[in-house]
C-alpha cells in the first residue's frame, strides 16, 4: 500500500512525533486510492513535510548511520524542544489542597475542572495535530495524572463554584469499564451538591468504535452511562470528529445510537487543519451529519502552536470565512458550534468578524471562557493581520499598546490564586 519512499519519511518523522495506528482507522477509515491527500490518512500517518526539513534531514541522517538508541532519543528531544512542547502554560494550572499540588487535575476556568486519570494516558490511535503530543513521546515533564479520584472529590467539596467535571487524557475511553467506573463511582456517590455535568473528552468513536459495540465490556460502559444519569448528572460526551468520513461508518453509527439510548448527550469539537478539514464543504457536510445522528456541534478551534503547527494551521482569516460560510449553509438546529477558537493561555477566544471600525480594519474578537471569570463576553479588537494565525500575532487595535487583558494579567493571575487556591 505504502511506496518504500513513504515509509522511509514515516520512519524518520515518527522518531519524533507519535505515531499510532489501528486496523479500524486502516480498513475503514482511510481510502487508500486517494493517499497521500485522504484527509484520514493525514490525520493519523507522519507525512514527510510535519517535520521543518532541517529537523528532517538531521533525523534521516542519524538512521541511516545507525546510531544508537540513546544517540538518537537525545536527537529527537533536542528537535521535540524546537517545537513548543509546553504550548499551553499548564503549569499555571495545577491546584492544590491542603498545601499538596493536585498533579492530574488542571483549574483554569471557574466552573471547570479537567481531571487527568492515570489511566487514560494513550489513545487508540494518534492524531498528527495532537497537541498533547509531547506526553505521548515520554517528555512530558509534568505529568499530569492521578490515581483514583478521592483527591479531586476533597477539592470538589471545597470548590463549590465548579460545576463540572472534564475526564481528559490522552483518552478516558481507553480506560475498562472498571477503571472508568473506579474513577466514576467516587464522585456520583459524594453527593456533591455544586456538581451537575461530568463530561468525557474523547475520540473513541472516531477511532474505536467497537468500544461500544463489540468490546467485551461494552455493555458495561453503557450501563454506568445510565447510572450517570439516573443520578441525575448531566453526561456530556465530547466527542472528536474530523472529518465526515469518521461518521459514516455503521459500527459509528450504531455506536452514537447506543451512547445517546444511555440518555447522554454528544457534543462534538475539532480544530480547523490544513490538509484534513479546511474547507466549507468538510465542515457543513460533517455538522449537518452530526445533528441528523444526534450529536451537538460544540466548538470548532484553531491549530494550537505546537509540534507540527506550521504543517496544519491556516490564517485566522482563512478559519473565520471557513466557519461563517458553513454556518451560512445550515439550519438553525446546526448553528450550535461555536468558533473559530484559539484555547491560548488568558482563555478561549473566540472569533467573531472582520470588519472596518473608524477607517481601521480589525478583528472582533470576544473571551468565552477566561482566567478572569469577568473578561467572558466582552468584545475586543485586534488589528487585522491577513498572515496571523495565533494570538501572539496580534495587536491590539487603534493604536493602543496592550489588550484590555494584558494590562491586568499579572494583577488578575494573583487575585485568581486566591479563587483557586494555586499556590
Ligand atoms: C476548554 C476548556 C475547558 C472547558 O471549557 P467550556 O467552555 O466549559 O467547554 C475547561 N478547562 C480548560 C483548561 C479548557 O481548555
Ligand atoms: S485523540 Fe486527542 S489526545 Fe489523542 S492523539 Fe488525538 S488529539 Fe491527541
Amino acid at each position: 500500500m505504502l511506496s518504500q519512499e513513504e515509509c522511509h519519511n514515516i520512519e524518520v518523522v515518527a522518531n519524533v512525533l507519535p505515531f499510532k495506528v489501528n486496523n479500524y482507522v486502516i480498513e475503514e477509515l482511510i481510502d487508500w486510492p486517494n493517499i497521500p491527500n485522504d484527509p484520514m490518512y493525514q490525520l493519523t500517518f507522519p507525512q514527510k513535510e510535519m517535520l521543518q526539513s532541517e529537523h528532517f534531514l538531521l533525523m534521516e541522517e542519524a538512521i541511516a548511520k545507525r546510531v544508537g538508541p540513546e544517540e538518537r532519543s537525545q536527537l529527537a528531544n533536542s528537535i521535540r524542544y524546537q517545537l513548543n512542547p509546553h504550548s499551553s502554560g499548564q503549569q499555571n494550572n495545577i491546584p492544590t489542597l491542603h498545601e499538596q499540588k493536585l498533579k492530574g487535575i488542571q483549574h483554569k476556568y471557574r466552573e471547570t475542572v479537567l481531571f487527568f486519570p492515570s489511566n487514560s494516558q494513550t489513545c487508540h490511535a494518534y492524531c498528527t495535530f495532537c497537541f498533547r503530543w509531547p506526553q505521548f513521546v515520554g517528555m512530558d515533564g509534568l505529568k499530569l495524572r492521578m490515581k483514583g479520584s478521592a483527591l479531586l472529590v476533597d477539592y470538589l467539596l471545597e470548590h463549590p463554584e465548579v460545576t463540572d467535571v472534564v475526564f481528559t487524557g490522552g483518552d478516558p475511553m481507553v480506560m475498562s469499564a472498571r477503571q472508568l467506573e473506579s474513577y466514576i463511582n467516587p464522585i456520583i456517590n459524594a453527593g456533591l451538591p455544586s456538581l451537575k455535568t461530568i463530561r468525557i473528552g474523547t475520540k473513541v468513536l472516531s477511532y474505536w468504535p467497537y468500544k461500544f459495540l463489540t468490546d467485551k465490556d461494552a455493555d458495561d460502559t453503557l450501563r454506568l452511562f445510565e447510572r450517570i444519569v439516573n443520578k441525575g448528572y448531566h453526561l456530556a460526551f465530547m466527542a472528536h470528529f474530523n472529518h465526515v468520513r469518521e461518521l459514516r461508518t455503521q459500527s459509528v453509527q450504531d455506536a452514537i445510537r447506543r451512547i445517546l439510548s444511555t440518555g447522554a448527550v454528544i457534543r462534538t469539537q475539532t480544530p480547523v487543519m490544513r490538509h484534513i478539514n479546511d474547507s466549507v464543504e468538510a465542515w457543513k457536510e460533517m455538522w449537518k451529519e452530526q445533528v441528523r445522528l444526534g450529536c451537538v456541534p460544540y466548538y470548532m478551534f484553531l491549530a494550537r502552536d505546537t509540534g507540527a503547527q506550521d504543517y496544519f494551521a491556516g490564517t485566522l482569516e482563512e478559519a473565520f470565512r471557513i466557519y461563517r460560510s458553513a454556518f451560512n449553509q445550515v439550519s438553525g438546529v446546526v448553528r450550535t458550534a461555536r468558533g473559530p477558537v484559539m484555547s491560548a493561555d488568558p482563555g478561549k477566544i473566540e472569533i467573531l468578524g472582520i470588519e472596518e471600525v473608524g477607517g481601521e480594519r480589525v478583528f472582533v474578537l470576544r473571551f468565552i471562557q477566561a482566567r478572569n471569570p469577568d473578561w467572558v463576553g466582552k468584545p475586543f479588537f485586534a488589528k487585522y493581520d491577513a498572515d496571523a494565525v495565533w494570538l501572539h500575532d496580534l495587536v491590539p487595535a487603534f493604536g493602543k499598546d496592550k489588550f484590555f487583558f494584558e494590562e491586568t494579567f499579572c494583577a488578575q493571575v494573583d487575585a485568581m490564586s486566591e479563587i483557586f487556591d494555586f499556590k
